[in-house]
Formats: C-alpha cells, sequence, structure tokens
C-alpha cells in the first residue's frame, strides 16, 4: 500500500477546528477524522449509564463494554457507539463537560488510540483532537496547532448557539470553555499542547478561507503534491 498522507490539527475547544478540517478535507479529497466525537459518544454511554465523572472504576468498566465505529454518509463523519449511531445526540453542553472530564482516564484515551491510528494508516486523512500531532499520529506529514482568544472562541460559539434559538450566556460560555482547557491542558496522559513540529494558526482575526489557504500551504510546504 502506497503510504497515506496525514494532517493532524489540534487545539483548543471552539478554535475552529472541525469547520477547518471538513472543509480542507473536502478540497484536498481526503477523509476527515472527528476524534473528539468518539469521546463524546463514550462519554454519552457513561451519562447514559448514570455513571458520575470521578468514578474511575466504573468508566473503566464501561470502556469494556463500548465499541466506537465511524461510518460517512455524503462525506459526512457520523460515530457509531455499539451501533447506534449517536452523531446527533453528543453536541451538548452536559456531553461537552463530561468528555473533558473522562477523557483523563488512560482506559479511554487506549480504547480509541488504535482505532484513530488504524485509519490513518490505511487511508489519507485530516486528523483533529487534542493529542494527535503529539501522540497519535507522531509522525504525520504536516501538523497544525488552530487557536484563538478565548474571547473570539466564545464569541463563536456564542452566535452559533444563537442562531439555532437556544437560550445562552455569552460569560457562562467563555467560563465552561476555559475549565475545558485548563482540564485538557494540565491532564496527565496525552494533555494538549502544540507539537515541536507543528505550525501554529491564529486564527482570532482570520476568515475560514484564510485559514484553509494557510493549512493548504502549511502541507504543501511538508510535501503535499495535489491530486494525489
Ligand atoms: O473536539 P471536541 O470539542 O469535540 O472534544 C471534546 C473533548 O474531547 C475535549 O474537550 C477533550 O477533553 C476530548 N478530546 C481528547 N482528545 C482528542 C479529542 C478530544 O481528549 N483527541
Amino acid at each position: 500500500m502506497p503510504q497515506t498522507y496525514n494532517i493532524a490539527i489540534d487545539g483548543p475547544a471552539g478554535a475552529g477546528k472541525s469547520t477547518i478540517a471538513k472543509q480542507l478535507a473536502t478540497k484536498l479529497g481526503f477523509i476527515y477524522v472527528d476524534t473528539g466525537a468518539m469521546y463524546r459518544a463514550m462519554a454519552l454511554y457513561c451519562l447514559r449509564k448514570g455513571i458520575d465523572k470521578e468514578n474511575q472504576a466504573a468508566i473503566e468498566e464501561a470502556c469494556k463494554e463500548i465499541t466506537i465505529s465511524l461510518q460517512y454518509e455524503d462525506g459526512a463523519q457520523q460515530v457509531l457507539l455499539n451501533g447506534e449511531n449517536v452523531s446527533g445526540l453528543i453536541r451538548t453542553e452536559e456531553v461537552s463537560a463530561m468528555t473533558s472530564a473522562i477523557s483523563v482516564y488512560a482506559a479511554v484515551r487506549q480504547k480509541l488510540l488504535e482505532l484513530q491510528r488504524e485509519l490513518a494508516r490505511t487511508k489519507d486523512v485530516i486528523m483533529d483532537g487534542r493529542d494527535i500531532g503529539t501522540c497519535v499520529l507522531p509522525n504525520a506529514q504536516t501538523k497544525i496547532y488552530l487557536t484563538a482568544s478565548t474571547h473570539v472562541r466564545a464569541l463563536r460559539r456564542y452566535q452559533e448557539l444563537i442562531e439555532k434559538g437556544e437560550m445562552c450566556n455569552l460569560e457562562e460560555i467563555e467560563q465552561d470553555i476555559e475549565e475545558r482547557d485548563y482540564r485538557d491542558m494540565h491532564r496527565e496522559i496525552a494533555p494538549l499542547k502544540q507539537a515541536e513540529d507543528a505550525v501554529l494558526i491564529d486564527s482570532s482575526q482570520m476568515t475560514i478561507s484564510q485559514v484553509i489557504d494557510a493549512m493548504t500551504e502549511a502541507a504543501k510546504n511538508h510535501g503535499l503534491r495535489e491530486n494525489r
């Protein structure tokens, strides 16, 4: 099998990773792998079981009962939890908070690591998450660390929710983002940090298309040929 080309995108919550990665994948003809959705599906399982986020033993036990898989519908990733498509159920604030709480545990991370590596070994992927460049795909040809100021990230999330007609409070969103970033950056296993060889992109003052152009440029500088 010819070697695959992998693009790893890491960064804090709300930096625009999934929006950008999805569009870039379409542009390049790559598969987009949203690893956050896999962690979210595991968190949903724990919430449904009524497991407390501090109960490590119960979470480890739950890991044994869970199978996560992905499928693609019209190019869009769907995440399956024990065969059930849960993609529409994992974007709530409750699931977000539970996800960052359970993703500190080794058993949870180990469960998803092999699946993520296998996808990248067999396909050209753009994979986004928190530990892709540092841990999951240390040999990815292009690594990006995508960030933006906390205020800008909160504002984007706020606008998204308002457009959906949901009630929300900007200050609360900003606080949730700060808490989630703190937990993701300070956990013992695979914390969020910029890989040494990652290209840093701060999207605070950039449009989506400017970010996509910057990433395409970075990939070309790291040996990506178009029309693979
Ligand atoms: O990217 P998203 O916001 O969907 O991720 C939800 C949570 O999943 C993150 O806050 C983080 O705790 C966890 N996560 C992780 N490692 C990844 C992807 C997500 O720990 N590779």
